[in-house]
């Protein structure tokens, strides 16, 4: 990760080019994020990247409950 996170009160892109009714706050930061649905994630796109420095690429939403 070379780029700083933005600050949480701008949403993840994917936030912007998904569903209104798909998007949710990121389970870590609160950051509006896509969350619900198809392609939807419970952390935003910077935690998820924080999740998978430290658990490795396979880890899983399972283990990243708040
Ligand atoms: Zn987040």
């Amino acid at each position: 990760m070379t780029t700083p996170p933005p600050p949480v009160t701008e949403p993840d892109p994917s936030a912007l080019t998904c569903p209104g009714d798909k998007a949710g706050p990121c389970a870590v930061c609160r950051r509006k994020t896509h969350r619900y649905g198809p392609g939807g994630r419970p952390l935003c796109a910077w935690c998820m990247s924080a999740a998978r420095d430290r658990w490795g690429p396979g880890v899983h939403y399972d283990s990243a409950r708040p």
